[in-house]
């Protein structure tokens, strides 16, 4: 296990710089951590201080004013917002159904498998096809289930702070490059505009990473069939999942209805974000508005025994 090191120098050897000599430009657990990545994703992986520090990070290397992003419809609502705070800068995105092909105009497609909250999947072929680089978020696929690089994508961004640290206690990005030269240029990005992953939550990572497979196996294993019974449960109208992660979302009758689930689950935590050991599940209208149905609640399964993640879900909808 490599150790913690939070230098922030390193000296000159013979009057000159080493590998390592200023931590914003990289340090030795950071780069442990991105080779670890790196092969996970089969590329070049760099990490930033979030996700949506990574995200930023790729559009202002890789655009210029004037340019379109093509965004899937129903991605991140996060992503979406960021895009829109960057439409000053001169960025434009367009939102598009990522089932299908992606908008002509676009100079980046940005996907998102599967998305949140939605979990649709993009038409990673129908992606390929297109002239412009493709950005494929993800976060909730990870490595396990989907490695965007071996179908076409020049990109894969994750939110290391979700799956791939994985016990809600280190907020990381990351970028992973199917092209050196494309890490490269990230790299002197990133140590410009010191948007970078500082050495603590890059050892969280790291430690995250040796459980990554057993985690979301087990999550995917529990997801699957909690969407199973909640589609049968009188309550839920709908129950959407990829098959692929521990994420889903379901719809209970409208907000009112979401509420008194959401303070009624007990093991559950009522909480945002998704990805980690414990399970959290919140209306999703809260953040997204009328981006969403009012009753979606977006449910993260986490490593508790099924039975009683279903007893707690089961109580909670008796109260809705
Ligand atoms: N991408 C997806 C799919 C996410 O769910 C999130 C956060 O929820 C992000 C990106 C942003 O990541 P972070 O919160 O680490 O900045």
């Amino acid at each position: 296990m490599p150790g913690l090191d939070r230098s922030t120098i390193w000296p000159y050897r013979d009057g000159e710089p080493g590998e390592f000599y200023y931590q914003r430009y990289a340090h030795p657990t950071g780069v442990e951590a991105e080779r670890r990545l790196g092969e996970l994703d089969g590329g070049h992986a760099l990490l930033f201080s979030s996700g949506a520090g990574a995200t930023t990070a790729l559009v202002l290397s890789f655009l210029a004013p004037g340019e379109t992003i093509a965004l899937a419809e129903g991605a991140y609502y996060g992503t979406a917002v960021l895009f829109d705070e960057l439409e000053r800068w001169g960025l434009r995105y367009i939102e598009f159904d990522q089932t299908g092909p992606p908008p002509d105009e676009a100079q980046l497609v940005w996907l998102e498998a599967p998305s949140n909250p939605f979990l649709t999947m993009p038409d990673l072929k129908a992606a390929a096809a297109h002239p412009a680089p493709v950005v494929v978020d993800a976060t909730a696929a990870t490595p396990v289930h989907l490695r965007p690089l071996e179908h076409g994508a020049d990109f894969v961004l994750h939110s290391a702070t979700k799956y791939l640290a994985g016990h809600d206690d280190a907020l990381l990005g990351a970028v992973v490059c199917k092209r050196e030269e494309d890490a490269e240029r990230l790299r002197e990005f990133r140590g410009r505009s010191g948007i970078v992953a500082a050495p603590d939550p890059c050892f969280l990572l790291l430690r995250g990473l040796k459980t990554l497979e057993v985690r979301v196996r087990r999550q995917t294993e529990s997801a699957t069939e909690l969407a199973r019974r909640l589609a049968d449960h009188p309550k839920v109208s709908t129950v959407r999942y990829a098959g692929i992660s521990g994420l889903l979302s379901f719809d209970v009758a409208g907000a009112d209805e979401a509420r008194r689930l959401e303070t009624s689950v007990r093991l559950i935590t009522n909480a945002t974000s998704l990805g980690g050991v414990d399970s959290v599940l919140e209306s999703r209208a809260r953040w997204e508005g009328d981006r969403v149905p009012p009753g979606l609640i977006r449910l993260s399964v986490g490593l508790e025994p099924l039975e009683e993640l279903w007893s707690d879900l089961e109580q909670a909808l008796e109260n809705a």
